[in-house]
This record gives structure tokens, C-alpha cells and sequence, in this order.
């Protein structure tokens, strides 16, 4: 526990409440984490700064790896020489939980690094999701991003 309560804008309250488990996204999106969400995005963007990443690189890695693989239509493709990618197309969209208009496709990419055969699965909303807010979804979601895997797995 800290010393002193944290304090974090009204608008991030509401986008935290979003990001709850709640019938839309079952699982929420900040999984087990019971911290808040200034903290979660305070650290993660504090991570990714010590890595020597930032959040829109990372997310035009995902993006262009996306793209790489979207000619499979579902089956792996061998990308780089070091990754097998499979996109998935899930017909549906998803809102962005934070206050603006915008959704989703709600497919995913699977990601093998073929020499560590480590894996990774994200869809079009957390390239969003990293890209413009820095979040990575909090720690024991299912679709968590952390920085450190993704620096290491994707070879950034
Ligand atoms: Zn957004």
C-alpha cells in the first residue's frame, strides 16, 4: 500500500468502471488488477520508456505484422523469417472503452516466434488500445500485453 490515496481524474474513474468485468466484455480488461488505472498506464508507460519502446511503435509492430499475415485468411504465415502469423477474422466490432467514437474489428493475430516458439495473441483494439492510450490491459487479463513480452517475443 502507498502512503497516500491515489488520485486520478473522473474521466479515468469512468473508463476504470468500463474496464471492470461487465457483461460486454466478460472477462474485463483488467483481469485480476486491482490497481488503478492511472497506475496501471503510469507503470506500463514507465516500462515501456525503460525498454526503449514507445507505445506507437509497438503498436505499428502489431499492425504490420497483422497486415504481413492477412493473406492466410486464418492459416499461419512465415513473416520475417521469424514469426509464424495467423489473423483471424471474427465478423462483429468492439467499442473503444475510452470516451470517443471508434470500433473494432473483433478478429485476432496469433504470433509464434519460430526460434523460442513463445506465442502472442492480440486483436485490432489493443493495437488501438496500446497505440493511442498506452494501455496493455491490467495484469491476469487473458489479453494482457505486457511490454516486456512483447519487446522480447517480437524482437523489438
Ligand atoms: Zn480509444
Amino acid at each position: 500500500m502507498t502512503r497516500y490515496p491515489i488520485i486520478q481524474s473522473p474521466m479515468l474513474d469512468d473508463i476504470e468502471h468500463r474496464l471492470r468485468p461487465c457483461p460486454t466484455y466478460c472477462h474485463g480488461f483488467l483481469g485480476e488488477d486491482d490497481r488503478k488505472l492511472v497506475q496501471i498506464l503510469t507503470e506500463d508507460q514507465g516500462t515501456v520508456h525503460a525498454l526503449g519502446l514507445t507505445h506507437i511503435g509497438i503498436a505499428e509492430r502489431l499492425r504490420s505484422l497483422t497486415e504481413a499475415a492477412r493473406g492466410g485468411w486464418g492459416d499461419p504465415e512465415l513473416v520475417d523469417d521469424k514469426f509464424f502469423v495467423e489473423v483471424h477474422e471474427i465478423r462483429g466490432k468492439l467499442p473503444c472503452p475510452w470516451p470517443h467514437p471508434g470500433l473494432y474489428q473483433k478478429g485476432f493475430a496469433r504470433l509464434e516466434n519460430i526460434k523460442t516458439g513463445e506465442k502472442l495473441v492480440w486483436t485490432e483494439l489493443s493495437i488501438h488500445l496500446i497505440g493511442e492510450h498506452g494501455f496493455y490491459e491490467g495484469k491476469g487479463s487473458p489479453y494482457r500485453l505486457d511490454p516486456k513480452d512483447l519487446k522480447r517475443i517480437l524482437e523489438l
